[in-house]
């Protein structure tokens, strides 16, 4: 692998030359083939879980998809698993109110994606955004097996108030969290650059944001061989 995608900065990075940027280059190679190996396995829907009484015991690690409604996170989970409905796309915005589990099949991996539902919905009846911050700030607060949240946001707007208050909770609750630009073919030149500048500059000083931002297009594939490779990663750590 020569190219790294735009917005790469899931940890290791391999320029320079001599023997250590070679074993770097090796290391991200070789993170990149465990993603890769890891998201060509069939994935499958295992449960959706409307309110927390009804989680499921916390066994296998598990890595958390958190973002707006629309912000493209059914897209997203499209893409990661290389299929076109696992999550279901739509165009109707706050309509999801479940956790949803996913597991590959026939696996020894141990692993476990959520998908949230979406916030931020504007015409969202109060009762249900109480309901959406019960489930899900509950989860968050509470689940000891989960590794990393996936914070989805829009490449073209980039953080917006209630993201921030997702990272409030985050930072509050100490669970690591990464930014995950979507949308990234969307801004004109040099936009996406702006919006990832920004991005980085809004996380830096908050305590459970893992560094880098990794920017991604479902439209494009751009970036999703780094999320895999990071969620590979932050799997096996
Ligand atoms: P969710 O509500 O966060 O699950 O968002 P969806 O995945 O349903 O996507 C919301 C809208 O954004 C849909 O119209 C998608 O087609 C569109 N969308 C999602 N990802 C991308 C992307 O990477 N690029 C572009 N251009 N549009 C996207």
């Amino acid at each position: 692998m020569t190219a790294r995608a735009d917005g790469d900065d899931t940890g290791g990075t391999a320029s320079g030359d001599g023997p250590a940027a070679a074993g770097a280059a090796a290391a991200d190679a070789a993170v990149r083939e465990a993603g890769r190996l890891l998201f060509a396995r069939p994935w499958r829907f295992v449960l959706g879980v409307p309110s927390l009484g009804l989680l499921p015991p916390a066994d296998d690690p598990e890595i958390a998809f958190a973002g707006r409604s629309n912000v493209g996170k059914s897209s997203l989970i499209n893409a990661l698993t290389n299929r076109r409905d696992l999550a279901r796309t739509s165009n109707t915005p706050g309509r999801t109110q479940e956790l949803n589990w996913f597991r590959p099949e026939d696996s020894d991996v141990r692993l476990t994606l959520v998908d949230m539902p979406g916030y931020g919905y504007a015409e969202a009846p109060k009762e249900r955004v109480d309901a959406w911050t019960r489930l899900v700030f509950g989860y968050l607060r509470g689940r000891v097996t989960l590794k990393r949240v996936y914070l989805l946001i829009d490449g073209r707007h980039g953080v917006k108030a209630n993201d921030g208050e997702v990272m409030d909770l985050l930072d509050k609750a100490a669970v690591s969290y990464q930014i995950v630009l979507t949308k990234a073919d969307k801004p004109k030149k040099g936009g996406l650059e702006a919006v990832v500048a920004a991005t980085e500059a809004a996380v830096a000083k908050r305590p459970a944001a893992y560094p880098g931002v990794i920017a991604t297009s479902s439209e494009t594939g751009l970036g999703i061989d780094v999320l895999r490779a990071a969620i590979a990663r932050t799997a096996s750590e």
